[in-house]
Parts: structure tokens; C-alpha cells; sequence
């Protein structure tokens, strides 16, 4: 932590500033600028409380951390990228895995049939939301346990990997028995007993960006499930709130190249909800996998136009499959592999 002194702090605050430091086991450094008197602390910064504690104090500026706060999910702690493989759903480590499948599970023959089509369509994981967190009490709030058994069904014709929303932490062994990954939801990117509560499941968890969230935020939302001992953790980016208004939410994928530089957790990205037009999908999809991401999770449905949820968002089985020979190219020219 980088320590700057007020403009005319006298020796004696510098002095106390310096011995605080070194309180907190830290090792402090007085550098004395021609404007200004810097003090350097040295050592694991990260001490609970210490950043606050040192910017109370008398005639102090600011305090700037060098280390990042987030602990394991930084790229400071582990240098090889994390790469996820759940059935044969892999997402890292050069493969582009590709979640696909409707925003929310309607009925036994819509989700058999559509998770058949990704999966010819080269998707290896199947999304499908059971427990769905409407917007609008009145909305349709998906079929809950029945959705998780036909998803089971989905699993069992087909081989791919489940993803599913948890919405709980009550909920979370309900939701685990039926699914391979657990999806947190954007809208509870920091509840954090129910960050804890998937993590402490072990199954691997695929978190959304909360709208509002900055990358730090994101990354201290991983961290609480990485904390729990689970190593399984897939970010994904799915688009924020701004003035715009010409999409559903604002993807900014610029977060997938910061975030490789930041964190060795794999990020997949979701331009469904990223943009909320089936129309603009394709070309964002392009544009993740150009821009280095390890992933896509994409809404499919057979029907959109009679979709219970998303409909304007979810491509056709048939848009999907020209967007995955689109995706395959792009792929390769960036070096990756894709089922
Ligand atoms: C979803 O995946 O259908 C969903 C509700 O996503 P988000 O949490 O990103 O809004
Ligand atoms: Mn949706």
C-alpha cells in the first residue's frame, strides 16, 4: 500500500503514520518527495481493516493498494488459467464451450427437443431455468421441481451438461440433485449466503455479472465462492445497465480481455441477455469468442415468438446452428478449439 501524506503533514504525523504501519505488521517505507511525503507499507496489505484504519489517521491523504483485493481469484495468486470441465462441457484452456437452450423450461417434449437440436448444433452444455427470477411477480416463474425433472430427462437423451439457477440457499441441494452446474443469477451476483451456500456444494458454478457491478465487485463475488474451497467457478459477463436504449443491457466486452488480465477464472459470455435481439446475438457471439472468451451461453428456443420468457432474445435452433459454424471459424482463427 502506497501511504500519501496531506500537503504540509508535519514529521511527527508522518512518524505516526509510519509507526501504525508497522503496527499492523506491515513494513513501513517514509519517502520524502519534494511536494510531498509518500509512505510505503510492505508486506501482505490485505490485513483486515487495515486500508480504513490508515485512512482515518491525522493529516493522511489517501491510501492506495497495490495488491488485488480479491485473493484467489487473482492471477497475483494462481498463473495458469483455471479451465472448468464438467461431462463434456469444457471451458478453458483453449476450448470454447457452448451453453445453450431456453430461458426457462416449459414442458418435457420443448426441452428434450431443443436440448437434441444444440447438441447437434455442437452445444455440450444445456441451459433451461427452473426457479426464474422475474422482473414482475406476475410473470411466469418457471415450473420449479417439475422443470428440474425434465431437465434430468434432457440430461439423460442427450449427455449434456445441466445448467440451472439457484435462487436460494434453501434451495441449493434441491437444484443441485437435478444439475451439473448452478447458475447465480445477476440479480444475486452478492447475496452472499447463497454465493456460499453453491460453493459449499462443490458442483461448479457459473456466476453472472450483477447489471450494476463493477469488475472488483464481480471478482469479490467469486472470491466468496473460491473461499468455500470450491475451485469450479465460471464468470460470466451478460451486460449492464446504462443510458442506452436501443438493447436490453449494454455487453461491454472489453470486461472479457481486463478480466484475463486480472483473474485465471474462465469467463464465458452472454449475449442473449447482453443485448436482449435475437438479431444482434450472432454477431456479439463472434465478437466474445474474437475478443478471448472461453465461452457462450446463448437462449435457444423451438418457437420464440410463443416463448414464456425472452422470446426477442432466443435464437432458433436453425439461427443457432449457422451462428456455431460462424463461431467454429472464429474459433480457430484465434486458436481455439470449439465441439
Ligand atoms: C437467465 O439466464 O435466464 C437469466 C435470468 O439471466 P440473468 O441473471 O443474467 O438476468
Ligand atoms: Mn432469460
Amino acid at each position: 500500500m502506497i501511504v500519501v501524506m496531506k500537503l504540509g503533514a508535519t514529521p511527527a504525523q508522518v512518524q505516526h503514520a509510519a509507526e501504525e504501519i508497522d503496527r499492523l505488521g506491515l513494513k513501513s517505507h517514509v519517502i520524502v518527495g519534494t511536494e510531498r511525503t509518500v509512505v510505503a507499507a510492505v508486506g501482505d496489505e490485505r490485513v483486515e481493516g487495515a486500508k480504513q484504519h490508515l485512512e482515518s489517521l491525522d493529516a493522511v491523504e489517501n491510501v492506495m493498494p497495490i495488491l488485488a483485493p480479491y485473493k484467489i481469484a487473482s492471477l497475483e495468486t494462481k498463473k495458469e488459467p483455471t479451465a472448468v470441465e464438467v461431462m463434456k462441457l469444457r471451458i478453458g484452456a483453449g476450448n470454447i464451450g457452448v451453453i445453450a437452450g431456453p430461458c426457462s423450461v416449459e414442458d418435457e417434449a420443448q426441452i428434450v427437443s431443443v436440448a437434441k437440436l444444440v447438441k447437434a448444433a455442437g452445444a455440450t452444455g444445456l441451459r433451461g431455468g427452473a426457479f426464474k427470477p422475474r422482473t414482475s411477480p406476475y410473470s411466469f416463474q418457471g415450473l420449479k421441481e417439475k422443470g428440474l425433472e425434465m431437465l434430468a430427462l434432457a440430461r439423460e437423451a442427450t449427455g449434456l451438461a445441466i445448467v440451472t439457477e439457484v435462487m436460494a440457499p434453501e434451495h441449493v441441494p434441491l437444484v443441485g440433485k437435478y444439475t451439473d452446474v448452478l447458475q447465480i443469477g445477476a440479480r444475486n451476483m452478492q447475496n452472499y449466503p447463497l454465493l456460499e451456500a453453491a460453493g459449499e456444494s462443490g458442483k461448479t458454478i457459473l456466476l453472472k455479472r450483477g447489471p450494476s457491478a463493477t469488475m472488483e465487485e464481480f471478482l469479490l463475488a467469486a472470491e466468496y465462492i473460491l473461499k468455500t474451497g470450491n475451485k469450479n467457478v465460471i464468470l460470466c459477463e451478460r451486460g449492464i445497465r446504462t443510458f442506452e436504449d436501443h438493447v436490453r443491457f449494454t455487453l461491454p466486452l472489453t470486461s472479457v480481455p481486463y478480466l484475463k488480465q486480472k483473474t485465471h477464472l474462465p469467463i464465458v459470455v452472454d449475449p442473449s441477455h447482453g443485448t436482449g435481439k435475437s438479431s444482434l446475438v450472432p454477431a456479439m457471439a463472434l465478437a466474445s469468442i474474437a475478443c478471448g472468451a472461453d465461452g457462450l451461453i446463448v437462449e435457444v428456443h423451438p418457437d420464440p415468438e410463443h416463448a414464456m420468457s425472452d422470446g426477442s432474445q432466443s435464437l432458433t435452433p436453425a439461427a443457432f446452428q449457422k451462428m456455431m459454424t460462424e463461431c467454429r471459424k472464429v474459433a480457430a482463427a484465434v486458436g481455439k478449439t470449439m465441439a
